[in-house]
Order: structure tokens, then sequence, then C-alpha cells
């Protein structure tokens, strides 16, 4: 069995919050942001995240790559663990695991052109080339995301957000890595755009034989990239599952409201279609709920899920599916 590109296991990050009224000696509240999440990436392999905003997906991203302090295990490759690699010992990696982020403006320097913006990631991690081959490798990678050859010498603000989306791909890609890590690249764009930046990162990511990590807080937008999906609440994973399996058969109430919310292309079946609302709004990461954090918004909950926490089992459909929750699939006709 070929062994995956990414074994996450049992990863946790937690911030240390102080508030600046509180009393010097006092020691900071912990806020949990990602707590014990667990999965697998295989080469060229598509994971959706999906959650409501402030549900740990950001950081999950930014650990994987270092950037934020966490335990547990980030094995690349099979062999190397990342969790305790000095920003030297990552330097390797961070060409491999690149990453399109949200805001497609905020993510260019506004004072470079467009060619030297893609070029710029060239110069770190492959010095040995030359200028006319760094300039080839640009104009090359432009083509590929359909930006003009003459735009090379433009400034970001001169483009529209899908436009300055598709610098940012061709700027993530042109290292060649191996795993992208796009984080909402579409919620700043009109609805008319989205599909052609997932249409585009669709194509390239076969084309280049890419693994994803695709983040995105609706389901709609995961629904046609990803192999599987994973959802998040409040830092931890509600429900795993195949993509083709999570759409037909969610298990976890949560899931169940988020796919709710996708809408129908069909105007009938989408006025006769269940709709499951969530209760309330998210509690504060900083006093989650005890047993299931979910609970305060479940219409399902007992009081077993208060004191209880139930922890990520397979569903027994298929041993892809997984569900933290004390009784999933209860609802949905
Ligand atoms: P998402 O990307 O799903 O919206 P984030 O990963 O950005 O969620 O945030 C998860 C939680 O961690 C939130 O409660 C957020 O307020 C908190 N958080 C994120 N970054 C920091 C930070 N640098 N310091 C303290 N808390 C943070
Ligand atoms: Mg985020």
């Amino acid at each position: 069995m070929t062994k995956p590109l990414l074994e996450v296991k049992n990863l946790c990050v937690d911030y240390d919050i102080r508030n600046e009224h509180a009393l010097p000696w006092k020691s900071p509240q912990t806020l949990q942001a990602v707590k014990e999440v667990s999965f697998t990436l295989g080469a060229g392999e598509t994971l959706g995240i999906v959650g409501e905003s402030g549900s740990g997906k950001s950081t999950l991203a930014r650990a994987i790559v270092q950037l934020e302090k966490a335990t547990g295990s980030i094995l690349w490759g099979g062999d190397t663990e990342l969790i305790g690699l000095s920003r030297q010992q990552m330097l390797p990696f961070r060409s491999q695991i690149q990453f399109v982020f949200q805001d497609p403006f905020a993510s260019l320097n506004p004072r470079l052109t467009v060619g030297q913006i893609i070029e710029e990631p060239l110069t770190v991690h492959q010095p040995q080339l030359s200028r006319t081959q760094r300039r080839e490798r640009v104009r090359s990678m432009m083509h590929r995301v359909s930006l003009l050859p003459n735009q090379i010498n433009r400034y970001p603000h001169e483009f529209s957000g899908g436009q300055c989306q598709r610098i940012g791909i061709a700027r993530a890609l042109i290292v060649e890595p191996r795993l992208l890590i796009c984080d909402e690249p579409v919620s700043a764009l009109d609805v008319s755009i989205q599909a052609q930046i997932i249409n585009l990162l669709n194509s390239l990511q076969k084309e280049m034989g890419l693994a994803m990590l695709f983040i995105a807080h609706d389901l709609s937008v995961v629904k046609h990239i990803s192999d599987r999906v994973m959802v998040m609440y409040l830092g931890k994973v509600m429900e795993m599952a195949d993509c083709s399996v999570l759409y037909k058969q969610p298990s976890h109430p949560y899931t169940q409201a988020l796919i709710s919310a996708v809408p129908l292309p069909d105007p009938q079946q989408e006025r006769s279609k269940k709709r499951i609302l969530l209760l309330g709004d998210m509690p504060s990461p900083l006093s989650p709920p005890s047993g299931c954090v979910f609970r305060t918004r479940c219409q399902y909950a007992t009081t077993e899920c208060a004191t209880r926490t139930p922890q990520l089992q397979s569903t027994g459909n298929s041993s892809e599916h997984s569900v933290s929750c004390h009784f999933p699939a209860v609802s949905l006709s």
C-alpha cells in the first residue's frame, strides 16, 4: 500500500488569551482552536474542510506548515514528522506545501507587478534558475491559469477579484507543490466567478497530480471538488466521509443542517425540502459546552449529550464514514 502524503494525528492548537483588564498575575485563558483532529490525505486527493467561521479551519491549515505551534503528529510523505521542525528545517517542505488565501487583493503585494509576484517563490525555492528560465516559467504558468502574457507587467489593482485569485493560484503552483491548501479561495468572489475558479483548480489539480485541502464555510462550494469532506465545529471533527456518502447520508445533525442550507437547483425540490435550522449562535470557544460541543444548538440533544463527550467513530455504513455524535442520523427523511 502506498503511504499517504499527509497523515495528521491528534492535532491540537491552543491559544493563550490574555484579557487586558485582567490582573497581571492571573494566568491566561486557553482557547482550544483545534482539538484532536486526525485525517490522512493521499497524493492527488482532495479533502474538503467545512464549518462555520471560528471552527478552527484556518488554524488547522496554518498548523500543518508550522505557522502555529501544535501538538500531535503531522507526518509528511510517510516518513517526516513536521511538528517541532524549525523555520529553516521547514523550508524544503514549504515549497511542497503552498497556500491560496481568501482575499485575493490582500494576499498580493500591491507594489510588485504580476510577473514579479508569480516569480517570487521561485527565487526563494529554486535559486539555481536563471532569470530567463524564471520568466519562462512565469509565462507558462500565467498561460495555465488563463492570464494573458501581456499582463505580466501590470499591477494587482488593475485586475478583478477573480483575476487576482488566478494570480494567487499561479504564484502557489509555480514551485510545483505536492499539496495545495486553499483557505476559502472563493468566499470573497461573486458567485459567477466562484465556479470558474473552482473549475480552474480542479483541472490544474488533475494536470499536476496535486493533493488539496480545500477549506470553505459552506458545503455547496466543496461538493464538486472534494473526494472526501471533513466537517468541523468548535475545533473538533463532527463528521468525515467520502463526498458521495456525506451528501446522501449525512449522519451528524450539524452536517444535516449545513446540507439543508445548500440551495437546490430545482425550484420545486427547493420549496419542498426539509430545512434544519441551527439553534442560536456558536458558543464562545473560551468556554465550550460540556459533553458534545454541538449540543447547545442541536435539536436532538439529551441530558446524555451534556455529560458524555462523543468520540469520532465509524458509522458502520462504510469504513471511511465516521461521526462524532451519540445519536447519529436521527433525522432527514
Ligand atoms: P475558521 O478559519 O474556521 O474561521 P480560525 O481557525 O480562524 O477559524 O479560528 C478558530 C478559533 O481560534 C476562533 O475562535 C478564533 O477566534 C481563534 N483564533 C484564531 N487565531 C487566533 C490567534 N492568533 N489568537 C487567538 N485566538 C485565535
Ligand atoms: Mg478561516
